[in-house]
């Protein structure tokens, strides 16, 4: 019988899911064997599976305290916004807690048009920013365009050297901002993470921040995909030297052991909001569950020294990455960062379902991204290992990666 539930993002018949049932460290299980989990299940399981101290800290609020509403405080709220503030920059002042990664950037935007009195939204093509409505418009991807029309005022920029697969040296929003009138924010990754791992060259950040300084648009950085150690520093950003308006967080916030996202707001952008109204809210804002388990995933982040672990692994996993490319001929070039990485390689829709589905009798998990998402010809793995992984499981998956390529062409 089908499934009674739909599945994501793709038409529904001759969908084969697996079938989830625990997992530990780098490997979850499923009703088909063990799966080496190169994608860190979908980008969001930073302190690995099964993790014990997360699951006892849901356990006990869940016994302590399981319900809440928006406008009330107990320990665990303060202490997690407390402890989101403490690492983004000086200044920020204020979270405003959401139920995930998309309503965090929808919120942000809010924000940013009530600070503003404006109403347009930059972004670019190669992004993914969720998928309620506000999120997706400011999406690059297909996955905007799917379900037009959208957000009014949703401006997209194509910034891409598409010789080098890289984010150009000199970037369109600047211009864009002197072109538009009325730009509340400029939303941008700071690493592209699913569209590819677009690494931004140096400079690239000061040039937008100092354009939205000139036009008075808010910078908002969407650390949902990026944030909480993936790229070897805490944000995403930190890589850029550059300090945002508004931060926005979900996935790894919890290590993916609850459902939470949040804004963080710099005090200059917070400060608006003393005497005006915040138009914002959810029923489950700073829901208990999510929070205990941002709570202590935030607190293993640093007991098991995960950001830093994610920066060493990013040299080996290079090093393996430029072996694959070396044995596989449509391998083209590698992007890494920390624990997250790409490999471009060329290949049509047919080859990438035979890929992925090589990759699954191999029982190792990476994301394989096709042309709609590059926005070009070709295709990407992307991997997003759990920061806890050794470098003899990594070497194990790319080696797995490798027969199901071989397989595949
Ligand atoms: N922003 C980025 C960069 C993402 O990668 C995602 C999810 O993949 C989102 C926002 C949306 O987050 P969520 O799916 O939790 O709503």
């Amino acid at each position: 019988m089908a499934d009674p539930f739909f599945f994501t993002w793709q038409s529904q018949r001759g969908a084969r899911p697996i079938e989830l049932t625990g997992g530990s460290g780098a490997h979850f299980e499923t009703t088909d064997g063990r799966f080496l989990d190169l994608g860190g299940l979908i980008y969001q399981m930073n302190a690995g599976h099964g993790h014990r101290r997360i699951i006892d800290a849901v356990k006990a609020q869940a016994d302590r305290l399981c319900v809440s509403m928006p406008n009330v405080t107990y320990p665990e709220k303060v202490a997690l916004a407390e402890a989101l503030l403490a690492k983004a920059p000086e200044g920020f002042n204020k979270v405003f807690f959401t139920l995930g990664g998309s309503d965090a950037n929808e919120n942000a935007l809010k924000i940013a048009r009530l600070v503003t009195g404006r109403y347009k939204v930059v972004s670019r093509y190669r992004s993914y920013h969720g998928s309620s409505m506000g999120a997706v418009s400011m999406t690059g991807d297909w996955r905007r365009t799917a379900v037009e029309p959208g957000l009014v005022g949703a401006v997209h920029v194509m910034d891409l050297d598409q010789e080098a697969g890289e984010l150009p040296s000199g970037t369109q929003i600047p211009r864009t901002l002197a072109l538009e009138e009325n730009v509340a924010a400029v939303i941008l990754e700071p690493i592209v993470g699913a569209n590819g791992v677009l690494i931004p060259p140096e400079g690239y950040f000061q040039a937008v921040r100092s354009a939205c300084d000139e036009h008075g648009a808010l910078l908002i950085c969407d650390e949902v995909l990026v944030g909480f150690g993936r790229t070897g520093k805490f944000f995403g950003f930190e890589h850029q030297g550059v300090v945002p308006d508004m931060i926005t967080c979900g996935k790894a916030i919890t290590a993916g052991y609850g459902t939470l996202g949040a804004v963080l707001v710099h005090e200059r952008v917070a400060r608006h909001f003393d005497d005006e109204v915040l138009a914002c809210g959810l029923t489950h804002y700073a829901h208990p569950l999510g929070v205990a388990a941002a709570l202590e995933a935030m607190r293993v982040y640093e007991d098991e020294g995960l950001v830093a672990r994610a920066a060493e692994m990013e040299a080996p996993l290079r090093a393996m990455l430029q072996g694959l490319i070396a044995d596989e001929p449509r391998c083209r070039r590698e992007r890494v960062v920390g624990l997250l990485a790409a490999v471009d390689f060329d290949g049509d829709a047919a080859y990438l379902k035979r890929l992925s589905s090589a990759l699954r009798e191999r029982r190792v998990h990476v994301h394989v991204k096709g042309e709609k998402q590059l926005r070009g010809p070709g295709g990407a793995l992307v991997l997003s290992p759990p920061l806890c992984i050794t470098v003899e499981e990594l070497q194990d998956g790319v080696d797995r990666i490798r027969a199901a390529m071989k397989e595949a062409s």
